[in-house]
């Protein structure tokens, strides 16, 4: 775009011998927090609605918590977790890499199993993981997470479902737009007969699968499912469905789960290649997506499910459990792609001063002018008349307030419409009250 003859030339600096942002992380400039903020008051007013309460663990926790809690063989925890060694204890800490072993070790260290079961809580912040950055993928991103906590109830299930769509439907997106995909990974009984089918149909096909899913079958074999190379496609389409070997007791959970669906009107796909990338999985295993009109592809949005393990082998009791995980990057994405358009609030005066005596007397009424909580924008770090006059109409508040040498000695100040243009001189100790009711008129 051309540049206007007046305006000053942007000041340059040379990034190279600049300190930048590690890789894969990104500031989050004022703009985009506006997105964030958003998405924050919209999650807050639908999951407490729901019922659910907020809940902050450290963005510290013991690595250990995760090595066991996700599983030593998972790729969060095998090559993704920033880890550092505190220097006088010499603790081993990481920084959170997904939000559920951390809840489950406040919900076991707070004694929260004594509380009233289930457990509702909701969190938001950021998550680390050293992955490859690429489009829409960062080191440092941030999470929505949502936990149910003691209960194995397939009602619970539902409820999480039923939260995360009433949450992305209540930020913008259309529920035709979004897709439901299901599954069932059984449990620790039902998964080991499976696992044995799974690797057992594989080995049938070791020559035509890719290293990385060879490497899989070994340390943990139910991620072949979620190999996106276009080798295993086939492979995969074709291998035992856990559906056919779920235990009775698995079975009729995940039955009970998607009657309680149906009753309700929620739409879904079952899809017996989705599984989860952290060890805790357990029975119900969903995703929500977008869905791509143009495109086979769906964006995945968020990611979830049953972890009935997880209490209690972070130390607490027995006490089955159902979350899900939305990625804030992507929403905020498509919040944009739905031209979402968000603004900051709009100051509702702007004050302009003149001379010594008037900036002496501008700085005592812009502080009463925000205790009466009328928002005010004012550049008291200037005196030229012009540029404080260009600011305000940039600033686009619906009055100016205009304070020189003369109107201080008179006890006065002019109000001005930005609107119509049109001034009036007030006496300076009614304007708090002529402004209330002029603001009041047009808001
Ligand atoms: P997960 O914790 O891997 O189940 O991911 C839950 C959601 O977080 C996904 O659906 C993504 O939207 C988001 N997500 C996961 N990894 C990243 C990343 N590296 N950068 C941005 N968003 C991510």
């Amino acid at each position: 775009m051309p540049r206007k003859v007046n305006q000053p030339p942007l000041k340059r600096i040379n990034k190279r011998r600049l300190l930048q942002t590690p890789r894969g992380m990104k500031d989050i400039l004022p703009e985009d927090y506006l997105y964030y903020d958003y998405l924050i008051e919209i999650a807050k007013k639908t999951l407490e609605f729901y019922n659910f309460r907020r809940c902050e663990p450290p963005v510290l926790e013991k690595a250990e918590l995760y090595n066991k809690g996700i599983g030593s063989n998972t790729d969060i925890v095998e090559k993704e977790m920033y880890t550092l060694k505190t220097k006088e204890e010499g603790e081993f800490l990481a920084l959170r890499p997904e939000y559920t072993a951390g809840i489950v070790r406040a919900y076991v260290e707070n004694g929260m199993f004594n509380w009233p079961q289930p457990i509702k809580l909701y969190s938001f912040g950021p998550i680390f993981r050293h992955e490859k950055p690429q489009a829409g993928r960062y080191r440092q991103f941030y999470q929505l997470n949502i936990e149910s906590i003691g209960d194995s109830s397939p009602a619970l299930d539902v409820e999480v479902i039923l939260a995360s769509r009433a949450f992305l439907e209540n930020l913008g997106f259309n529920q035709s737009d979004l897709e439901i995909r299901i599954n069932s990974i059984g449990c620790n009984k039902c998964r080991s007969i499976y696992i044995r089918a799974l690797v057992r149909y594989y080995k049938q096909h070791l020559k035509d699968i890719c290293k990385d899913c060879r490497k899989r079958l070994k340390i943990n074999p139910l991620r072949v499912l979620d190999c996106k190379n276009p080798k295993c496609i086939a492979i995969k389409d074709k291998a035992p469905s856990f559906l056919d070997y779920l235990c009775d007791n698995c079975k009729d959970h995940f039955k009970n789960v998607l009657d309680i669906l149906d009753n309700v009107g929620v739409s879904y796909v079952l899809d017996k290649t989705l599984v989860r990338g952290l060890d805790y999985y357990s029975r119900t295993v969903f995703e929500i997506r977008k869905k791509d009109k143009d495109k086979e592809t769906s964006l995945s949005l968020a990611g979830g499910g049953r972890y009935d393990y997880l209490v209690k082998l972070l130390g607490g009791l027995d006490r089955p459990a159902v979350g899900v995980a939305f990625g804030v990057e992507r929403l905020v994405e498509e919040m944009k792609a739905m031209r979402r358009n968000l603004e900051f609030p709009k100051p509702k005066v702007f004050l302009i001063q003149l001379g010594d005596a008037a900036k002496k007397q501008a700085f005592i009424l812009l502080e009463k002018l925000r205790k009466a909580n009328i928002s005010t924008e004012a550049n008291l770090e200037k005196d030229n008349i012009n540029s404080q006059i260009k600011n305000a109409d940039r600033v686009n508040a619906p009055y100016a307030l205009i304070l020189g040498q003369q109107e201080v000695l008179d006890g006065m100040i002019i109000l001005k419409d930005m609107t119509s243009g049109l001034q009036e001189t007030i006496p300076f100790d009614r304007i708090i009250e002529e402004l209330r009711k002029r603001l009041a008129r047009k808001f």
